[in-house]
């Protein structure tokens, strides 16, 4: 039932809401036009009842004049004897009737009262009316007017009709005789009829008015009100028509948008349920991607561990093998081998470090470091990479103040040396220039930019961008005749990029290529600390490592110090040795474990957390040594409680300084955050000043000569120096020719007491030589002089090999001062013992003055003997055409040191200064130039920058003066 009645109406409702605008129009029109109907009959209305009024009371006002008239005046006047008359006019003594008079009245007053008239007319008229009444009753508003007041007399008669062009009211009313009329009429001679009764009609008053004006004009203003009313509604109709027609089209429109945007919104529903759905797909895949990640990281890993350790084991031994007695054709086998294997690690290892970066897993480390030492250290490398090309390796780092950052400086050596030997690979002849500066950004930053420039092949403009992707290389011959994998660049613009900078080429053909790079790296609030210098022969340490071999390294590394060493194969079996150990009072307590991370069963880092754990090795030292290069994990190993951490191999130089700065415990451990890495050590500083560390130095005999059998100049400056430091002078030979010669060659009196021998050489190698002096080839007298090995090598087996050849002892590069003092001392006997440093060549011969330098009490210390020429000529067995020779070097060489030396005291580069016034120091001492060697000491040891320019002033003084002595001398 509800739905029937909804439906009866639903209809009408929708026709309501579907023509709202229309029915509204008409409603209203409908509704003016019967407002308009409805005031204009009203106000036509009013204006017949007010013209009716008016007419009315105009004829009662006549009818009661006329009354008046008749009772007040013509009654009067009869009895007066007057006349009362129509013709009053043209007879004496006469008054107008009163019918003629109102007559009059009612024309005078219509004259003035806009246009009113009234008539007096009957059928019965006096005979002097006759004419003209019949004349009016002709007319039809007349004749109906005496018909109907006839019939009834006390109904007034009216109608609205046009009168002379006016719309006017005729209005009519019925004249009866009056009681004081009767008589009269009835008497009258000339009465019509003479039967009147009081009451009868005797005629008709008529009045015509015109309809009042200004109800006229009401009406037409109300018309044209409402025909405005009417033409603003229809305009009003016509706007809401427009309107409404824009409304409906605009919600046509809508709806038609409204359907797009449904289908749309069902189709986008639709692409999102298939979003959803991907991205579920998607997620489950990178989830699986991520797993596999993982895994191949795990396995590049492990594949790096399992592929390095034997590549150490192969590296080591072809350098065992090539350092042994080979023919030139196994010679050349072994070093073929050598470099594909040097080749294959540095593949392994750019492999790996960029499946890192493309896992994100490459974490970069943030540690303190010396730029200057890395920088430094790099060059030394390069250079002799270069040097073996015939090309000139230039490092410019004039441009670098600091000294102490912070940074990666195991990734910023990388980067530095893929470009630099890059540039040596592609360069035939010229030079490599690597030029770095260091700018501040803000308090905490720090710009490094660096170039490495060469002179080589260059590389073509198209090629730029390309050679930055990964296996890319110029051209396919290029790894033919160069070697390389391309990924090395790669891998610098990645570590670039990750260290917040960038690479960049500028290269042609044959135009040399330059290869520029910027890092950001951070100030450090370090200063440069020193390695202490400890008493290693007491420590004992213990190697956990499950590989042999590289026990077999490190222990012959440790005990060619003096070091006492206990090995463990396992984690397990390195726990019983040190319970062991603890338990039994006899034995002496470690003072530090090298351990390695991949073992089986337990690895290094549970290993560390079980010593951790157990307060009985509170005082044991742990030094991590893993072949997984797991760089940025330093800060893991010192929260398994490491204090070290080294990638294999390790240089004996870092491990020696490593166990220098855990033994010792004090600033520089300290400052090793979080712990103790080969870059550290790098960073710190040796300080031959800090000799209270040093052992005490015995009194050589005078007659000491030893042989120094050195090929590289710059090492014998070396080696003589430190052999000066000690009080001991030396002979060099060139080769193992040479030295068999010179040992042949001198006198009875003059006999060499010791030999220091380098093992690699041109012409004839160090165990070759060794051999002959051993077979008597020297003489007789030499075979049994010790002979102590000085080489580079530091690999396991190099010592045997040396004692082999005959040699007594052996001494690793760089020469340490205090390792040679003791073998000296072991191989030398000495008289008393005196401390190092304190000895002072006692001058022979008549001292030269040196001038005065007046530069303060600084320069007054240095002693007065200019040249102790004769102690010079001692040292070179007085032979004075050496000598010479000596001095012509010193001409040669000592002008470019002296004004290297004078420019890094002015740029206050002081670890530049060391070195520079170590070698002027240490060729000042051998040609005895004593002030020059003083004043070189003084400013090697001097850290006070006013001081320093002091200094070198009475250091150039002294060496002017000296030079002008070599002069003198050689002139004669
Ligand atoms: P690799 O040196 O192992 O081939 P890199 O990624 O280091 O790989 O270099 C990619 C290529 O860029 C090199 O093979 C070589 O063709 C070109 N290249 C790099 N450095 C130089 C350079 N200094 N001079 C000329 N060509 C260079």
């Amino acid at each position: 039932m509800p739905d029937t009645t909804s439906r009866w109406f639903a209809k009408p409702l929708n026709f309501i809401v579907k023509h709202t605008l229309l029915l509204l129009s008409l409603m209203s029109i409908t509704v003016m036009l019967v407002a308009f109907s409805y005031l204009s009959r009203s106000s036509e209305q009013a204006t017949q009842d007010s013209a009716i009024t008016s007419a009315q009371h105009y004829l009662q006002a006549l009818a009661e004049f006329r009354t008046l008239y008749t009772t007040e005046v013509v009654q009067v006047a009869k009895r007066y004897g007057l006349k009362v008359s129509h013709d009053y006019r043209h007879q004496d003594n006469a008054i107008p009737l009163p019918a003629t008079l109102s007559m009059a009245l009612g024309e005078r007053i219509g004259g003035h009262q806009s246009g009113a008239k009234s008539f007096l007319y009957s059928a019965y008229p006096f005979p002097w009316r006759q004419q003209e009444q019949r004349q009016r009753l002709l007319q039809p508003f007349a004749r109906d007017a005496w018909r109907q007041l006839n019939a009834k007399p006390e109904q007034p008669f009216y109608r609205f009709e046009d009168y002379d062009g006016r719309p006017s009211i005729r209005f009519a009313v019925a004249d009866r005789m009056r009681e004081a009329c009767v008589n009269c009429h009835n008497s009258h001679p000339a009465t019509p009829k003479n039967d009147w009764r009081v009451g009868d009609v005797r005629g008709v008053l008529e009045v015509v008015l015109p309809i009042n004006q200004v109800q006229a004009q009401t009406q037409s203003s109300l018309r044209a009100t409402f025909l405005v009313l009417g033409l603003m509604a229809l305009l009003l109709a016509l706007v809401l028509w427009i309107v409404f027609t824009r409304l409906q089209r605009d919600k046509r429109q809508l709806t038609a948008s409204n359907q797009a945007l449904n289908t749309q919104k069902e189709e986008i529903e639709r692409q999102s349920l298939i979003i959803g759905d991907n991205h579920q797909r998607l997620e489950k895949h990178a989830a699986e991607l991520e797993q596999a990640n993982r895994h191949r990281s795990d396995f590049l890993a492990c594949m790096s561990h399992e592929i390095r350790t034997p590549m150490n084991g192969v590296i080591g031994m072809l350098g065992l093998l090539l350092n042994g007695e080979l023919n030139p054709e196994q010679l050349r086998k072994a070093k073929v081998a050598q470099s594909s294997a040097g080749s294959l690690l540095a593949l392994v290892n750019d492999i790996l470090d960029f499946s890192k970066v493309e896992t994100g897993q490459l974490n970069l480390e943030c540690v303190d470091f010396n730029l200057h030492s890395l920088l430094n250290e790099l060059g030394q490398t390069m250079a002799f990479r270069a040097e073996a090309k015939g090309l000139e390796l230039i490092l410019d780092t004039t441009d670098i103040q600091h000294s102490m950052v912070k940074g990666d400086p195991g990734r910023l050596r990388q980067i530095l040396t893929n470009l630099a030997s890059n540039a040596i690979k592609f360069t035939e002849q010229g030079e490599v220039v690597i030029r770095a500066g260091l700018q501040q950004t803000d308090t905490k930053n720090l710009n490094f930019t660096c170039s490495v420039c060469d002179t080589g092949i260059g590389i073509p403009a198209d090629q730029h961008a390309k050679i930055f992707e990964t296996f890319v290389q110029v051209d396919a011959s290029t790894t033919r005749q160069y070697g390389g994998t391309g990924l090395g660049l790669a891998l610098c613009q990645q570590l670039c990029q990750q260290m917040e900078g960038g690479i960049s080429v500028s290269s042609g053909v044959a135009k040399g290529s330059c290869f520029e790079f910027h890092i950001n790296l951070q100030t450090s609030q370090q200063s440069c600390q020193l390695v202490p210098r400890v008493a290693v022969d007491r420590l004992r340490i213990l190697i956990v490592d499950d590989n042999a071999t590289n026990r077999e390294v490190l222990r012959g590394q440790l005990q060619h110090w003096g070091v006492k060493v206990v090995e463990a194969a396992s984690a397990s079996a390195a726990l019983q040795i040190l319970v062991t150990t603890d338990e039994q009072a006899s034995l002496q307590p470690f003072d530090l474990a090298l351990v390695d991370m991949q073992m089986p069963g337990i690895d290094g880092a549970q290993l560390a957390q079980t010593l951790q754990a157990d307060t009985r090795f509170n005082d044991l030292k742990l030094v991590m040594m893993t072949s997984m290069a797991s760089r940025g994990d330093a800060e893991y190993f010192a929260n398994l409680g490491f204090s070290a951490y080294f990638p294999k191999p390790v240089s004996p130089n870092d491990l020696l300084n490593a166990i220098a700065v855990l033994i010792d415990g004090g600033q520089a451990l300290q400052q090793a955050t979080p712990l103790v890495t080969q870059h550290y050590l790098q960073s710190l500083q040796y300080e031959p000043g800090s000799r209270e560390y040093m052992p005490v130095s015995p009194q050589w005999s005078s007659n000491y000569r030893l042989l120094l059998v050195e090929d590289n100049n710059i090492n014998q400056q070396v080696a003589l120096g430190v052999l000066e430091d000690l009080g001991l002078t030396a002979d060099t030979a060139i080769d193992g020719i040479d030295a068999l010669h010179m040992l042949k060659s001198s006198k009875q009196e003059q006999t060499y007491n010791l030999v220091l021998m380098d093992c690699q050489m041109p012409e004839m190698d160090g165990y070759e030589a060794t051999r002959r002096i051993r077979a008597g080839k020297a003489g007789a007298d030499y075979q049994s002089i010790p002979i102590i090995a000085i080489t580079a090598n530091a690999m396991a087996g190099d010592r045997e090999k040396c004692l082999a050849a005959g040699m007594n002892d052996y001494l690793s590069k760089p020469i340490d001062a205090e390792l040679l003092l003791e073998t000296l001392m072991k191989w030398l006997p000495s008289e008393k013992p005196q401390r190092v440093g304190t000895t002072q060549p006692v001058p022979t011969s008549a001292p030269t003055e040196v001038p005065e330098a007046g530069l303060g009490a600084t320069v007054a210390e240095a002693p007065k003997v200019l040249w102790d020429k004769a102690a010079s000529l001692k040292r070179v067995g007085g032979k004075t055409e050496r000598l010479n020779i000596l001095l012509g070097l010193f001409m040669k060489d000592m002008p470019e040191r002296m004004v290297s030396l004078q420019r890094a005291v002015d740029d206050c580069d002081l670890k530049e200064v060391q070195q520079l016034a170590h070698t002027v120091k240490g060729v000042a001492a051998n040609l005895g130039a004593l002030t020059l060697q003083e004043l070189a000491n003084q400013i090697q040891y001097c850290h006070e920058p006013h001081q320093l320019t002091g200094l070198m002033a009475a250091a150039q003084l002294a060496y002017q003066t000296v030079t002008e002595e070599f002069n003198r001398h050689l002139e004669t």
